[in-house]
């Protein structure tokens, strides 16, 4: 070993001792008769000093020749520092030199390798390996490292077996689009990199298996959303003989498990919602309920008394929802900031055409944007509503309410809601929220390109995921009111993971296959192996798969998920740093049978 200690574990009790460190040079501050220089390595930082008038010359000659990112290997007696800081875990004390190896040169790095860095989100990641060394990025990339840890221990813990797929497969339907790769032996013929190893852990559980769980790559080709990767990883589950219940117990346990271990946090039992009411009270599949307030219907599906129509206020009069949330406390909203709200939800991203609101006055009287057409006495109707099927409303509150088609009023007041979280301070990332949404609708009517004569049946989940029995005669008369045995887990409003139960009958797995617009022939093409399978003795079965980034993100209290990649692609797709994709030999396509127009 070049090293006796690290760079983050010397402390008091260390002072008197000679040491060796390696790692590279952050910083160097040469005060002319004084000289301290910061070495890093990935366990933290310690300071190195040396004394002019007490160091060889040789030695500072070496020093004086260090740049910023050196590799050098520093000897030295621990002392305790005079100015101690105690912002840093060795801050107490220092090395006072009495050797010094420069292991390697570097040239100047393109930006500061410090927690807050002046390097832009392009340079980083053409310089990832530099980015890496940042403190902030690492701590990301080991916060990842106990997580999938901590994952191994509790499935391994549950009797859950660890079993890998194959990367070179044939399509999966996940609603996205493969990435393809050519097939040398058999020219014009590709492999499908998986969405995920759905059929695969399917077929484990016909063999037998019971209870499979991987952490697992998988691909995906979309228009990268931001935030999104084109490769990303799922702890990927599936278990035999059980009931959504048991799914739903057994990764509550791994969700509060991974809380409890990586952060100390033991986390209440997790709520359950049904998909129709976070629709009702959210306006979304995955709420955030870090903060409550619910969606109050004035005028809508599920509204007793219609409390806005025939008061001549078209908007109202023409919605087939009106809907509002309560913003606790921000009555005194002045008449700008109402408007830059009103302007907020107008923006071509939220597409809303206006916005309602009505002030509950300190005093207890109410005020409205809508006075002309709806009296005090109105408004304390809508305010009963509001006490009855949301959130008790006091005077100080503001009610913000929005109207139109069912599906977009829920959508943008959706987006609103999250809005007025943010502002109200009540999303704050070191809280946790979790939350099941289950009973998701088994298929969706979907166009492709907007082309209605396109219009089918697509499935929300999978093509594998099994009806609610008690559904499924509905499957022939109103295919879009079925319910599937599917499940969603949101952690503060985001999507973690999914599952469902899923079919293990051959006859209802055709059916589906027929309801979503394969004929036979296209069924069997495509999947006929989990068809057959299905006829050797396929056990009751079904599971759920985490995305992995993204629940290291939210565990980490950030937003993006980039930073818990080591080397994530970029927005376009692309890996700067090795500069992929790119063209490749002609001699490689000739040898692939492919002709690239
Ligand atoms: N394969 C599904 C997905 O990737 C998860 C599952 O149903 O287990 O979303």
């Amino acid at each position: 070993m070049l090293r006796t200690h690290t760079c983050g574990e010397l402390r008091m009790e260390h002072t008197g001792t000679e040491v060796t460190l390696c790692g590279w040079v952050q910083r160097i501050r040469d005060k002319g008769g004084m000289i301290w220089i910061d070495l890093r390595d990935r366990y933290g930082l310690t300071q190195l000093i040396l004394d002019e008038s007490k160091t060889a010359p040789e030695l500072l000659q070496t020093a004086r020749t260090l740049g910023r990112e050196f590799v050098v290997k520093a000897t030295g007696e621990v002392i305790e520092r005079v100015a101690k800081n105690p912002n840093l875990p060795t801050g107490d004390i220092e090395i006072r030199l009495t050797g010094l190896e420069v292991l390697n040169p570097a040239k100047l790095p393109p930006f500061l390798i410090e927690d807050e860095t002046d390097g832009g989100d392009d340079l980083r990641m053409k310089y990832r390996y530099l980015d890496l060394r940042r403190g902030s990025v690492r701590r990301n990339l080991e916060l990842r490292h106990r997580m999938a840890q901590q994952t191994r221990i509790y499935m391994d813990g549950q009797d859950f077996i660890e079993v890998e797929t194959p990367v070179l497969i044939k399509s999966t339907p996940e609603g996205a689009r493969d990435f393809v790769v050519p097939s040398r032996m058999n020219p014009g013929e590709f492999y499908a990199l998986p969405q995920s190893p759905q059929t695969f852990k399917q077929l484990l559980m016909v063999s037998g298996f019971d209870r499979y769980y991987q952490i697992v790559k998988c691909f995906r080709d979309e228009d990268l959303r931001a935030d999104r990767q084109p490769e990303f990883t799922q702890i990927d589950c599936e278990m035999s003989f059980i009931e959504q219940e048991d799914i739903l117990q057994m990764f509550e346990g791994l969700i509060r498990h991974l809380f409890k271990n990586v952060k100390g946090i033991d986390l209440p039992e997790v709520p359950r919602m049904t998909y129709a009411d976070a629709m009702q009270f959210y306006g979304s599949d995955k709420p955030d309920t870090r903060f409550g307030m619910p969606f109050v219907e004035l005028k809508g599906a599920f509204d007793t008394v219609d409390l806005t129509s025939g008061k001549a206020f078209p908007v109202f009069d023409a919605a087939e929802l009106v809907v509002g949330i309560n913003a606790k406390g921000c009555a005194g909203y002045t008449r700008k900031q109402l408007d830059e709200l009103t302007e907020w939800v107008k923006r071509p991203q939220i597409g809303a055409k206006g916005l309602v609101y009505v002030r509950y006055n300190p005093d207890g009287t109410l005020k409205s944007s809508v006075d002309k057409f709806y009296s005090e006495e109105d408004l304390k109707g809508w305010v009963a509503q509001f006490n009855t099927s949301g959130e008790p409303c006091e005077p100080g509150d503001l009610l913000l309410i929005m109207a139109g088609e069912t599906a977009k009023a829920r959508k943008q007041l959706n987006e609103l809601r999250l809005e007025m979280g943010t502002r109200l301070g009540l999303r704050d990332p070191n809280k946790f929220s979790a939350l099941w949404v289950l009973d998701f609708p088994l298929l969706e009517w979907g166009e492709e390109d907007g082309k209605p004569e396109t219009g089918r049946w697509f499935a929300m989940h999978h093509p594998f995921t099994s009806p609610k029995p008690e559904d499924i005669p509905l499957l022939e008369t109103d295919p879009g009111s079925v319910r599937a045995n599917a499940y969603d887990m949101v952690i503060n409003g985001t999507e973690v993971g999914g599952g469902s139960i899923r079919i293990f009958q051959k006859e209802l797995q055709s059916m589906m296959f027929g309801k979503l617009g394969f004929t036979p022939e296209e069924a069997k093409a495509q999947f006929g192996f989990l068809l057959d399978a299905f006829e050797f003795g396929a056990p009751p079965h079904g599971g759920i798969a985490f995305g992995f980034d993204r629940l290291c993100s939210i565990f980490g209290g950030a937003d993006s998920i980039r930073d818990f990649i080591a080397f994530p692609k970029n927005n376009s797709g692309r890996d700067v740093m090795i500069d992929s994709p790119s063209t490749i030999a002609q001699a490689q396509l000739d040898e692939l049978k492919i002709a690239v127009k």
